[in-house]
């Protein structure tokens, strides 16, 4: 049989795009993926399941009225996503590029404008992670972004950016702000949902992952109503299934857990944070997210060390030089974290 070169077959924007490994590296204290240590005390109703042979929702009404109710919004401003990658996605397909972001930042926004052929643009945080105003600014006014994505606070430094700024970059930009709220519930920054009211072209994207629920793959849009039937052309039908959409409506019920468990997170960063810098030759970084970015000689080197000792972290590469982004874990698991790392360090001295 002839050999087929596929690669060559693909459009010339996937060729060059390698694909986005989630690695599954064994372990016992899992601290790499922003994940939550605590999933909520969920039931599904056996009616549910008698219904499998059914399509779901495919507005995902009942959830998107709970989400209403929270959010103090109109349905018509709410979209669903199959997590908000998803929603990334479906953005960017609908709108186009150019696609400017600030770098580092979540690597799907270059991503995903890669998949769909689009223009990328990163603009680089300053030294202290915050948002280069006068770069950002002056790369808009002269490259009209039809897309700028804000993660706020920012993955993986971990902090959010001043509301100044985004509020400057809403008003120079005639495209559209998205600003990705993944990390919000753990933040002291008020989310830029009001601000819907006040900037037709802002959306705030946000997500189920974070706060206990990443296996649902369960994101949401909030935005002006227009904006939001534009994304929905590009949706793909039936995209949130059945169970998703009723555990996460049950999730929402309990608002006591949920909440408790984002306090608890918050606490441990804190307390986690606090610790890390009583280490010498370890820098972390100020965080408003379920997620510490920390400074080590040989990053790489102590990245796999903990990994023969069973902890996974994420090891940020050439992203920011030396920097390990461990997510907020249970007290054990960021005590077992700790201990081995100051282990570590203590081999090394
Ligand atoms: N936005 C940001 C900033 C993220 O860090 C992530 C997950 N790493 C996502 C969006 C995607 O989340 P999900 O698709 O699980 O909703």
């Amino acid at each position: 049989m002839k050999t087929l070169d596929f690669s060559a077959l693909a459009r010339q924007n996937i060729r060059s795009l390698t694909a986005y490994e989630a690695k599954e590296i064994p372990c016992n204290v899992k601290l790499d993926a922003n994940e939550s240590p605590y999933a909520p005390n969920l039931a599904i109703d056996p009616a549910l399941i008698a219904r499998l042979n059914r399509y779901p929702d495919p507005q995902g009404a009942a959830l998107k009225n709970a989400l209403a109710k929270e959010f103090r919004v109109n349905c018509s401003t709410l979209l669903l996503g199959n997590g908000s990658d998803e929603i990334i996605l479906n953005i960017i397909t609908a709108f186009g590029g150019p696609v400017l972001y600030p770098v580092p930042t979540f690597s799907m926004y270059g991503i995903i404008s890669q998949t769909v052929g689009v223009q990328g643009i990163g603009i680089p945080l300053q030294r202290d992670f915050s948002l280069d105003r006068k770069k950002m600014i002056a790369a808009i006014r002269k490259l009209q972004p039809q897309l700028v994505f804000l993660s706020s606070p920012n993955n993986p430094t971990g902090n959010t950016f001043s509301r100044t700024d985004i509020e400057d970059i809403l008003r120079v930009t005639s495209g559209l702000v998205v600003v990705d709220e993944a990390y919000q519930p753990f933040s002291s920054q008020r989310s830029f949902v009001p601000d819907l009211a006040k900037y037709r072209n802002l959306a705030v994207l946000r997500t189920f992952s974070k706060i206990g629920l990443a296996a649902l793959r369960l994101g949401y849009l909030i935005a002006d109503p227009g904006l939001i039937a534009e994304v929905n052309k590009v949706r793909l039908p039936y995209n949130v299934n059945s169970l998703s959409q009723a555990l996460a409506l049950d999730a929402m019920r309990r608002k006591a857990e949920m909440k408790a468990s984002v306090k608890n997170i918050v606490a441990e960063r804190k307390r986690l944070a606090k610790e890390l810098r009583s280490v010498r030759g370890i820098t972390a970084f100020p965080s408003e997210a379920n997620f510490i970015l920390l400074q080590v000689a040989d990053a790489e080197g102590v990245y796999k060390k903990l990994i023969d000792t069973g902890v996974l972290v994420r090891y940020l590469g050439s992203a920011i030089s030396n920097t390990l982004r461990v997510t907020i874990g249970t007290p054990e698991e960021n005590a077992a974290f700790f201990a081995a790392l100051k282990n570590i360090l203590k081999e090394r001295s």
